[in-house]
């Protein structure tokens, strides 16, 4: 699937939600879904950040997207339900969602962990996702073939010193997608994971603050693996957690 070739009109007439759309991996797949042909849904914390996505969108030629600014941070559930009745009457349904948003939060030893910094992570990695794909849940059904991407890591998969809450979380994302999976099989919607790998972001410099930038992946270089889980040319993948690498 890293080397898909996705037709221009791949994602014509689908309408999905992105999360974290206004910066690194999350702006560039809007973007592309947008290219090949979706009504994309910009949820981020920064408005700014979401209009500059929004222009350049329109400005390629794409369908108009949607804008929601939301802090996953502090989202009630009233937040999501008002999204889920606001999307379900602009366009009846939903057929995708990347829960792509998160945060990496301090790296350190678990036996130092800063206990709020770990609320606040879980909150926005694990507990948003698990509360904004349920609430999608009900349009994702009205859809003919609806894909959910939670986005997980290498830390996610294997435990690594130092990655503290942020590699729990993303096990957490793992567990989360695989329980998901297992309740939709057979149904309209599937649920996968996508590992980015090493890509050049805000979130991988502040991790690897003097590593050499050349040797990384970039955002756009991943999208084949992305065009691929959100098109209807994956519809028979189901609970599986894929390297966009
Ligand atoms: P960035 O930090 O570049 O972007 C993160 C995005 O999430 C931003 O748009 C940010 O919005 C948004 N976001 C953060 N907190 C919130 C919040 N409280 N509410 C709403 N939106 C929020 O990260 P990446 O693009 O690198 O990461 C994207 C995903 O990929 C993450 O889930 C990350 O864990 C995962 N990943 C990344 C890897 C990498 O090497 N880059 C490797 C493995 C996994 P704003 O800019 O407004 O704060």
């Amino acid at each position: 699937m890293q080397n898909y070739q996705a037709n221009i009109h791949t994602l014509k007439e689908k309408v999905i939600l992105v999360t974290g759309a206004g910066d690194g991996i999350g702006r560039v797949a809007a973007i592309n879904f947008a290219k090949h042909g979706a009504t994309v849904i910009l949820l981020g914390k920064t408005v700014d950040k979401l209009e500059c996505v929004y222009d350049e969108i329109v400005a390629l030629g794409g369908a108009k997207p949607a804008i929601v600014p939301l802090d996953l941070q502090g989202a009630s559930k009233q937040n999501y339900r008002d999204l889920a009745s606001t999307i379900e009457n602009e366009f009846g349904r939903l057929d995708g969602l990347l829960n792509n948003a998160g945060i990496l939060g301090s790296l350190g030893p678990l036996e130092f962990f800063c206990v709020s910094t770990f609320e606040k992570i879980m909150k926005v990695n694990v507990t948003a996702q698990a509360v904004l794909t349920k609430y999608m849940f009900p349009i994702l059904r009205k859809s003919d073939n609806a894909s959910v991407i939670f986005t997980s890591s290498s830390v996610g998969r294997k435990g690594r010193a130092h990655w503290g809450a942020y590699a729990i979380s993303k096990f957490a994302v793992e567990g989360m997608m695989q329980t998901w999976a297992d309740e939709v099989e057979k149904t309209n919607i599937r649920v996968n994971c996508i590992n980015p790998g090493a890509t050049l972001t805000k979130m991988r410099d502040s991790a690897y603050p003097g590593e050499d930038k050349t040797t990384l992946a970039t955002p756009e270089s991943l999208m084949p693996t992305y065009l691929y889980m959100m098109s209807d040319d994956s519809v028979d993948k189901n609970g599986q957690s894929v390297d966009a690498q």
